[in-house]
């Protein structure tokens, strides 16, 4: 909204940009200037961040100490790939006339949309390797430029993949699209990026389908409501991606997913519009909205939602409780998820997690809790958890719980264990933009599972993983877990894994090792009893695991869906089933891996 970024060529001969991202102007000098038809300010197309963005001098210090202690003997880096490293293959099919004003093929805007964020997507751009570039890009500015999009995308078997912030994690995006196609469209939603109407009264808004996490809450702030959907990845991501991929938020339960928060959608398909009505809750049949929610773009786009809204919590409360086991905090939290409390956050950390991030100076597991609420204190809340919790075996310090009373919650004057792991979860993907380069894998995947599997397969995945480190590198690696989200049946946890893959600048072998890594991870949630994915979505690279976890039946019946609104099967192919009478099978990364 407020963002812009502009170019010029200074008195030097040299270029500069000038960005201003969420009200923070940066001037960078002596870029090549990338060609591109995006009127937000460039991504950096091989990472994570907009193209201008740097890490501080802190941080920069903070990962060369971390490459150090995991490579003392220094190492090859490799550095991140220019535009000009890349020569891609000329479009399969040109763009004719009609398209001209909003289709780019420039090569900068074909590499942006050739991968998600996933550590295999960015290593592949530091090995400089893009087989499956999308022919043109397209950044349509109303729906009936996505339906002439889609009528000649049909008249000339091109597949159709929608964009939004181009965050996947999981082949989401990636126009790797099997044999059956001549050619392919990324569909960027970059222009539909307005919040159209607020209704005070039901508190509901109808927002388009590709504004940004940061442009949406600064829109929804000038009526005094947020949606509080905040993912990771919220600076990046879009409403239609959240939709499609079925995102989780930062919040441990109750409204935290984007099923939560949506009223209606509505679906530009290659059979028409599909529309639901505007409704709070309803009991007519199987409900239209939920077969669009995880449609991961292989049924349309996503153009418009309603959502639900809230408004700003300022009653808050926060507390940081220790176990000498995780065994002890995995049971406070069954119970507290039990017990109708509902915490916005709940989130356990394993003794592993604690220590790699420097969190506690004793070896312990560590649940972050807090309540929150706009309307009324949450004291009781936190004391009845906290009970819970010392109950279990937790321990705290009754003076830093952090309580609001009757006004917002006070500026907190130094910052506690909760608060450092949190910015470093933030800055996370950008100290990956630096590690990638030195070998060093650094990856999380996630999944849920009932409280009655959790214990075989929390132990079942930590030992597979690090057994397959060991085997792959000889040394022994990290792997830790936490919850990010809490279910009274059971938590979705969340494993993170560290290695060093080649110190030799061999990035083909590290993209090996972590492809042998990924494939475990994969068998591993599944076979133990866990989902694919708990909101990481499917894409390509958790099909696998999404063809075990459900039924031929249900994949027909889905696949039927598909074909009513999508005949020609043009709309993301590969992803979560195949259309019918056309078999794409498993491509994307994991292709041949499982
Ligand atoms: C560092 C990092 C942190 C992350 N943290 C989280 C997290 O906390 N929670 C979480 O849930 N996910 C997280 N993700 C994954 C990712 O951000 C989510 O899947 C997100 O919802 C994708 O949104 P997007 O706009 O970037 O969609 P894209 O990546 O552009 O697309 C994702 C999928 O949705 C489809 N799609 C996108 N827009 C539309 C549309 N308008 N209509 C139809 N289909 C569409 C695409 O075809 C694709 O299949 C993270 C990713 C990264 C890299």
């Amino acid at each position: 909204m407020s963002d812009y970024s502009t170019w010029y060529i200074n008195s030097h001969g040299s270029t500069v940009n000038i960005v201003q991202i969420n009200k923070t102007v940066y001037r960078i000098e002596n870029m090549t200037q990338l060609e591109t038809m995006s009127e937000r300010p460039p991504l950096r197309f091989w990472g994570w961040g907009y193209d201008s963005e740097q890490l501080s001098e802190e941080e920069d210090t903070l990962i060369d100490a971390m490459v150090q202690m995991l490579i003392p003997e220094g190492g090859v880096e490799v550095s991140p790939p220019q535009v000009e490293d890349f020569d891609l293959p000329a479009p399969r099919l040109p763009v004719p006339e009609q398209f001209q004003s909003y289709v780019s093929t420039t090569q900068y805007d074909r590499l942006v949309h050739s991968y998600g964020k996933s550590y295999a997507d960015m290593l592949r751009m530091f090995l400089r390797d893009v087989q499956h570039a999308p022919d043109w890009v397209a950044f349509p500015k109303s729906e009936s430029d996505i339906s002439d999009i889609i009528k000649y995308a049909e008249a000339h078997n091109m597949a159709v993949i929608p964009f939004g912030g181009g965050t996947s994690v999981c082949g989401g995006v990636e126009a790797d699209v099997g044999e059956q196609y001549v050619a392919t469209i990324s569909l960027d939603l970059q222009h539909f990026n307005r919040i159209l109407e607020v209704d005070t009264k039901s508190r509901t808004a109808l927002i388009e389908g590709g504004m940004l996490g940061p442009d949406l809450e600064a829109g929804l702030k000038e009526y005094g409501y947020t949606l509080r959907h905040f993912p990771q990845s919220f600076r990046f991501s879009t409403l239609g991606g959240w939709i499609a991929t079925r995102a989780g938020g930062h919040f441990a339960t109750l409204y935290t997913h984007i099923d939560d928060f949506v009223e209606s959608t509505r679906v530009v398909t290659p059979s028409g519009v599909m529309e639901s009505r505007r409704l709070p809750g309803s009991g007519a049949g199987p409900s239209p909205d939920r077969m669009v929610i995880g449609s991961e773009g292989t049924l349309g786009v996503i153009t418009q939602a309603w959502v639900r809204l809230q408004q700003r919590p300022i009653w808050k409360v926060s507390a940081t409780v220790t176990f000498s086991t995780m065994k002890q905090g995995v049971e406070a939290v069954r119970l507290i998820s039990q017990a109708g409390l509902f915490p916005s956050n709940c989130r356990l950390l394993d003794e592993m997690e604690v220590q790699w991030n420097g969190l506690a100076d004793k070896a312990c597991a560590m649940l972050v809790l807090g309540f929150e609420s706009a309307d009324h204190p949450v004291n009781a809340a936190m004391d009845r958890a906290l009970a819970i919790a010392s109950n279990a075996g937790g321990e705290y310090q009754s003076e830093e719980v952090v309580y609001a009373s009757e006004k917002p919650a006070p500026e907190k004057t130094s910052e506690t264990g909760a608060d450092t792991w949190r910015n470093a979860f933030i800055r996370m993907p950008y100290y990956r933009n630096k590690l990638i380069g030195r070998g060093i894998i650094a990856d999380t995947f996630e999944t849920a599972i009932t409280w009655d599997k959790f214990e075989s397969l929390y132990t079942g995945v930590k030992a597979g993983i690090q057994k397959a480190i060991v085997e792959l590198t000889g040394a022994e690696g990290m792997v830790s877990c936490r919850f990010t989200h809490i279910y009274p049946d059971g938590p979705a946890p969340y494993f993170t894994f560290f290695l060093v893959g080649d110190t030799t600048g061999d990035l083909q072998e590290v993209l090996n090792k972590w492809r042998t890594i990924k494939a475990v991870a994969n068998e591993l949630v599944i076979s133990l009893g866990g989902t694919a994915t708990h909101h990481h979505a499917i894409g390509r690279d958790h099909r696998s695991g999404y063809e075990q976890q459900t039924s031929d039946l249900f994949r027909h019946a889905f696949a039927a869906a598909k074909a009513a609104l999508d005949p020609q099967g043009i709309f993301n192919p590969g992803v979560l089933i195949d259309p019918q009478g056309k078999s794409v099978g498993i491509t994307g990364i994991m292709k041949d891996k499982q």
